[in-house]
């Protein structure tokens, strides 16, 4: 490293000859599928990255579990317990949305600048991108102001339910968290997220005959109507409040006044306040007719992840790091949650979104741009240099 060179750009020309390893790497954790349910593949996986960063010296703890896939703590640069000053925090998911058999029919390919595949963009690459901010710390001999405490877990794609309490529990501990969540498509930071809530309607009726006594029913089905045309009314989009009842069932044949119905019900909301305040309209609910029973369960599992001034301010050491790289850095608010909602909740300072560059999560187009894997190996390194 050249004495008149910054930090990052010395990691900016460091990962740029690594560009091409990188995808060597993303194309072997995409080869190694990991579906959120399958508990034997994950686990394949997770020995694999302990393995990686074993290699790269740092101390690393399988945590066994026996639901879901094994997780994986990683820390580089000291070790949680002597050390005086809080670690830094970084979160990342190994699990995907594809089941296994589905790099068969499409295996990552590289063309046109863009590496595609299932898992790429949310969020192998993201994976990658943290191996190698490490590797170009070592290579340079540069030093961490702080340990690094790494968290990989295995069941983000389906609410984290595992690993929630152990996110929490790190969060707690840290000074900040970094999320690897993929980029908005174009680049951008995300330094806010909405919260989301799941909730279930259910309406008590009364069964009869359709034919012999109609009047003695009370139809579940109709009540449920009057709930759902309520719960969509509160959606306002003015304040990115939005109510959707996305499933719905009832009844039990068309000659029988239906006994029961249910509606399951997806929240999302900017803020805490507002998260506990459509909470409490819906629990809230009142029968339109008085001969029925409305039964709420369910509500906010992950708040929202507020624009805190600690996360503008993380957002700001990246954007200047960034333009030291030639980086212009934007921020945005996304509308799904990720594992930074637990950590922001915490009120620790969170920053999202530093993972690759490309778009299509969840989708058959999903791909990253191969330039960004440097790039944001190299933004990551220099905030961890950093922060
Ligand atoms: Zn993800």
């Amino acid at each position: 490293m050249e004495p008149s060179m910054s930090k990052a750009k010395a990691l900016q020309q460091t990962l740029g000859a690594a560009s091409e390893r990188m995808v060597a790497s993303l194309a072997a954790l995409v080869a190694r599928e990991s579906p959120s349910t399958d508990k034997a593949s994950l686990d394949q996986l997770a020995a694999i990255l302990a393995d990686v960063w074993r290699d790269l010296g740092a101390s690393v703890e399988v945590i066994e579990n026996l639901e879901r896939g094994n997780h994986v703590r990683v820390v580089v640069g000291g070790s949680l317990q002597t050390e005086a000053t809080q670690p830094g925090l970084i979160l990342g998911h190994f699990d995907t949305v594809w089941p296994v058999g589905t790099t068969a029919r499409r295996p990552m390919t590289v063309a046109g600048g863009r590496a595609m595949g299932p898992g790429t963009f949310d969020m192998k690459a993201g994976l990658v991108i943290a191996e190698y901010a490490v590797r170009a710390i070592r290579e340079l001999g540069l030093t961490l102001p702080r340990p690094i405490e790494l968290l990989l877990n295995s069941d983000e794609e389906i609410g984290s339910g595992t690993s929630r309490a152990l996110i929490e529990e790190a969060a707690s501990r840290a000074a900040y968290v970094l999320v690897l969540e993929p980029a908005v498509p174009g680049g951008a930071l995300k330094t806010a997220r909405k919260g989301v809530g799941d909730f279930r309607v259910e309406v008590v009726g009364r069964a009869s005959h359709a034919g012999a006594a109609h009047d003695e029913g009370v139809n579940a089905i109709e009540e449920l109507a009057h709930q759902i045309l309520r719960l969509q009314q509160m959606t306002d989009y003015a304040v990115g409040t939005t109510v959707n009842v996305g499933v719905v069932g009832g009844g039990t044949r068309p000659n029988v006044v239906a006994a029961g119905a249910w509606a399951e019900v997806d929240v999302r909301a900017w803020t805490r306040d507002e998260a506990e305040r459509i909470s409490a309209a819906i629990r809230g609910l009142q029968p339109v007719n008085p001969d029925t029973v409305i039964h709420v369960s369910g509500g906010f599992d992950r708040y929202p992840m507020e624009r805190t001034p600690g996360t503008v301010a993380l957002f700001e050491t990246a954007r200047r790091l960034g333009q030291e790289m030639g980086l212009e850095l934007t921020e945005q608010a996304s509308g799904g949650a990720s594992d930074g909602n637990f950590t922001a909740a915490l009120g620790v300072p969170t920053l999202d979104g530093l993972g690759a560059v490309g778009d299509g999560p969840h989708a058959e187009y999903e791909y990253v741009e191969v330039a960004s894997l440097p790039e944001r190996a190299a933004l990551l390194a220099s905030l961890l240099c950093e922060l």
